[in-house]
């Protein structure tokens, strides 16, 4: 293949003239490095990327370890940029930053040097052109074992076009053996493998991108029904230490409709990730039923991995999303934390002494956040199939300050922003996403799809509860003044209203059987009957209720509880009666003499 010819060619060679943790300087003996260019750098070829070139002097940065690196070891140039191994294998797999697996491995950690995946496992392939086809870039040649339960199409290389002359039977193939071989146009002979590699950096090539217009589902109350994120959307959720990001991106994770969920660790803590790791696959699918891992990749960076590792991990992670984005499946992103790669970018810089931006973080962190974000997108794919990516990532500012530039920058950048809220989190209100600074740039988009969900009437729904909760804190900070006994009834009903809300539909517990997903149709009643008790108080008040009356209704129980205590399975036999005992029991305290008389 033209690229590995391009891998042997290649003479450039440098000395090794000053160590600074993962950043090495050499001194050029050989040939001529490119910026981006992957190197491996001493006795044991440990993965680095050119950062400088200036004169006859690279700077490095190496993704492992440089323990044992000495002055004077060499950097082998590679002729191409940073590039991972997209093929089978990948489904139901558990890597570090640069895709190589930690599985099989005594430790969790990779041995220096490693490259990619096993070379010798076989994949069961199973062709669909014949000889004389003309392939282009993308188009399907076959079907292969993905590991995990899934087959999945097996694509030719983005780049690549001719005619086959020659094409794999049925069977077992590894990632390197020819399954198919074209000849260009200009007569040369080039084989397509299971396995071809891609430059993390460079986005993966579509035919278009798309308008966004269906909801990634995630079962999430407060995000689906109020702050929804699309398919092709990108959110970000930050939130200072224990505020809940890693449950929730995890609920995410498991939950979202998604065909393929990417989930990268990045540098967080050893045993937070251990968590993931031990956790995620055992878990079931809750959509198959079957282990969602299947249809998982996790890559994992933890904090005593090297830094450098930390950003080609969210690099090699939006790569993996894209290639199973180019398959025709919708792949979502989950990144945990952001902020670890931003910290990662942070001490590269000072290590290369550059001038330091806004809290020390370079000025490039704007445009590298941006870059990363902007690779979600709903595509039409080189085979016109549709495709997309999503991106969540959490977000760990410093003591919970969300104007430091980390969060703000991303921000800029995201369309769906989930900030989690400090005094929720201690209250033990989780998720504790802040619905009065959270928002969502999609719902515009998304009417159409509540109205076919069965909910003709989100928009105006969602602006009416959105807006009850603004009344609640304005009221709030009245009450702490006068005191709440002193607000007139009408407004005494406001908050009540505002806090049945939050308690009986904001508020998910991501640990109950019953609770931790609740489908469009669950989400729709819950808001109804809900939106049906503020109607019938506001009315019952206004003719003749008393406020204590109204807040002491048995039904305020049912209301509050009702996310755990009314099931999937009991959602049309239970939310018509609840929302009959509401207009019953209002009814009657606006006219006593009907309360008083036996039902
Ligand atoms: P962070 O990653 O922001 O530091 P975690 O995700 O580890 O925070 O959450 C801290 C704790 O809060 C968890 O151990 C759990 O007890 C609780 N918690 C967080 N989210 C939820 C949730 N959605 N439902 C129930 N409990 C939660
Ligand atoms: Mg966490």
């Amino acid at each position: 293949m033209t690229r590995r010819k391009a891998r042997m060619a290649v003479r450039n060679n440098a000395q090794i003239t000053r160590l600074g943790g993962p950043v090495v300087e050499a001194r050029v003996v050989q040939g001529e490095f490119s910026v981006s260019e992957a190197v491996r750098v001493g006795p044991k070829h440990l993965l680095a990327e050119v950062l400088l070139i200036s004169e006859d002097t690279i700077t490095v940065q190496v993704y492992e370890t440089t323990a044992g690196l000495r002055t004077g070891d060499l950097v082998q140039g590679s002729g191409h940029p940073l590039s991972i191994p997209l093929g089978p294998g990948l489904l139901g797999g558990i890597f570090d930053g640069l895709l190589r697996p930690l599985e099989g491995t005594d430790s969790r950690y990779v041995q220096p040097g490693q490259i990619a995946r096993s070379a010798s496992t076989r994949f069961p392939f199973r062709p669909e052109i014949t000889q004389d086809t003309e392939v282009r870039g993308g188009m399907v040649i076959g079907r292969v074992g993905f590991g995990g339960e899934a087959e999945l199409p097996c694509l030719a290389p983005p780049e690549v076009q001719g005619i086959a002359v020659e094409v794999a039977t049925e069977g077992d193939y590894t990632v390197d053996e020819p399954i198919c071989r074209l000849e260009t146009e200009s007569g040369e002979l080039t084989d397509v493998t299971l396995q071809h590699f891609w430059p993390v950096r460079e986005p993966r090539p579509v035919r278009k991108r798309l308008a966004v217009e269906e909801p990634l589902f995630t079962g999430q109350r407060i995000i689906d029904a109020f702050f929804p994120i699309v398919r092709g959307g990108k959110a970000a959720m930050p939130g200072g230490f224990g505020t809940g990001k890693t449950i929730l991106l995890q609920t995410l994770a498991k939950w979202c409709d998604a065909d393929v969920i990417v989930y990268v660790g990045c540098g967080e803590r050893g045993n937070e990730m251990t968590a993931v790791l031990d956790e995620f696959p055992e878990l079931e699918d809750p959509r198959t039923g079957q282990r969602l891992m299947d249809r998982s990749v996790i890559i994992a960076n933890t904090s005593n991995m090297p830094v450098a590792a930390r950003e080609a991990s969210i690099y090699t992670g939006i790569t993996v999303a894209e290639y199973f984005r180019d398959m025709g499946l919708h792949a979502a992103l989950f990144a945990d934390s952001t902020s670890r790669w931003a910290e990662a970018l942070r001490e590269i810089s000072g290590r290369l002494g550059e001038l330091p931006g806004e809290a020390g973080y370079p000025a490039y962190l704007a445009s590298r956040k941006a870059e990363f974000y902007e690779r979600a997108a709903v595509v039409r794919t080189l085979t016109d199939d549709i495709g997309s990516v999503s991106v969540i990532g959490a977000v760990s500012p410093p003591g919970g300050d969300f104007s430091e530039p980390v969060t703000l920058h991303t921000q800029r950048v995201v369309s769906t922003f989930w900030p989690l809220d400090r005094d929720r989190a201690r209250a033990r209100f989780f998720p504790a996403i802040d619905p009065l600074r959270a928002y969502s740039g999609y719902t515009d988009e998304l009417g159409a799809w509540w109205r076919q969900a069965g909910n003709s009437d989100w928009a105006a729904q969602r602006r009416r509860f959105l807006d009850l909760l603004q009344e609640q804190a304005h009221l709030e900070r009245m009450a702490r003044i006068v005191g709440k006994d002193a607000l007139p009834p009408s407004q005494q009903l406001t908050l009540l209203c505002a806090e049945l809300f939050n308690e009986g539909f904001l508020r998910q517990n991501a640990f109950s059987e019953v609770d931790r997903h609740a489908s469009p149709k669950r989400q729709i009643a819950m808001l109804r009957v809900l939106e049906r008790f503020v109607d019938c108080s506001e009315e019952a008040l206004a003719a003749g209720a008393e406020f204590e009356a109204i807040a002491e209704l048995p039904v305020l129980r049912v209301l509050r509880r009702m996310g755990e205590d009314i099931s999937e399975a009991e959602v049309d036999a239970r939310f018509p009666a609840l929302l009959t005992e509401i207009e019953r029991s209002l009814a009657a305290l606006s006219e006593p003499d009907k309360q008083e008389a036996p039902a």
